[in-house]
């Protein structure tokens, strides 16, 4: 039997919740497939469900599941292993999915797969996973019982099988005490965007601890406004204050795929490529001439960005913008 942990918002199924199960139906391979759903909606995202092949769905309720809390979704995950024994627990490799799964791996004192593209069988089970921020595929052997995984986002395109009706619900009540209410979202607060989006930007002015300050982003700003073009930054940038997470490039950050990627004063580190080595073309600025970004670079200004970001831009001006 496989359990799948199904995200939902406001009673809709997450899309890469579907995406997960259909790789644990894959991994089921005919055996019982049942879905946990936790918190408020859990029944409503429940009768979504229909053509997915799952055969029980659990929602555990409690009006403190309300707000997400990584400990008492966990704890949610425990208590129905322990009721329904299934050989394999498959989240979505999004970050509640990877966060929760791990709460359950360190409680349990098992092994956990994250973000993982393909399912073998056997025991242990075989599996294919993405490490380091899509630069390879790693192929293990989950040594644990039950299996603990995640499937990687769109990795695997969501299916459904035909003439499976939507499960029948049962709802728990998970036992939660305190220590599992210590984190918990106290508030959504919605991102301020101006102009173009990160993600969608045909152009990225990228910017990182060379640009030494949150003020020394206005010359990047400016640059960016004459380009139609997104702001983003280096991790070092974000743990600084300097701007949001939002506009995080790298692994832990915003994957973007521009027409061009301007990275000012970044270093270049594994984690920050991971999010820009989709682009068609990358320039860097950067001092130091030999700087590990000039490796994925496709032209280099070497130098100081603060001389060489406001003469681009005052040449943009010179010859009417792009
Ligand atoms: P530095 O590495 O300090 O580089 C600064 C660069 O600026 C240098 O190359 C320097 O030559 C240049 N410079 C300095 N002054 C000037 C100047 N005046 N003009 C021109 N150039 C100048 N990082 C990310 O970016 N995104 C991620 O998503 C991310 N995820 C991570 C996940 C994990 C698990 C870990 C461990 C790390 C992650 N990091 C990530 C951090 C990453 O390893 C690097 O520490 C970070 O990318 C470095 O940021 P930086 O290039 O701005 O700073």
């Amino acid at each position: 039997m496989v359990l799948a942990l199904i995200e939902h918002q406001d009673g809709l199924v997450d899309d890469l919740s579907l995406q997960a199960l259909t790789l644990a139906r894959k991994l089921a391979a005919g055996e019982p497939l049942h879905a946990l759903l936790v918190g408020d909606g859990g029944r409503a995202a429940a009768a979504q469900l229909a053509g997915q092949g799952v055969e029980s769905a659990h929602a555990a309720e409690d009006e403190r599941l309300a707000a997400y809390a990584p400990g008492a979704w966990a704890q949610s995950v425990i208590e129905l292993v322990d009721r329904v024994e299934p050989g394999a627990v498959v989240a979505a490799g999004t970050n509640r999915g990877n966060e929760v799964m791990s709460h359950v791996a360190a409680r349990r004192d098992l092994p956990f797969a994250a973000n993982c593209t393909t399912v073998g069988g056997g025991s242990p089970l075989a599996v294919t996973r993405v490490r380091w921020g899509g630069s390879l595929l790693e192929e293990a052997l989950i040594h644990g019982e039950p299996a603990l995984l995640s499937v990687a986002p769109h990795t695997v395109a969501a299916a459904t099988v035909d003439g499976t009706e939507a499960p029948a619900v049962e709802a728990f009540s998970p036992t939660l005490g305190e220590s599992d209410l210590v984190v918990q979202v106290a508030e959504h607060v919605g991102t301020v965007t101006t102009g173009v989006s990160l993600a969608e930007a045909k152009v990225v002015v990228s910017g990182g601890r060379g640009v030494g300050s949150a003020e020394g982003f206005g010359i990047l700003e400016e640059l960016a406004a004459l380009l139609n073009a997104a702001v983003g930054c280096s991790r070092v940038v974000t743990s600084a204050g300097w701007r949001p997470h939002t506009d995080q490039v790298g692994q832990t950050g915003t994957k973007v795929s521009p027409d061009l990627y301007i990275a000012c004063g970044i270093s270049g580190a594994t984690q920050h490529i991971a999010g820009c080595k989709g682009a068609k073309k990358i320039l860097a600025i950067n001092s130091d001439a030999e700087a590990p970004i000039l490796a994925s670079a496709d032209y280099a200004v070497i130098g100081d960005l603060t001389e060489i970001v406001p003469a681009v831009t005052a040449e943009l001006r010179k010859a009417g913008g792009p």
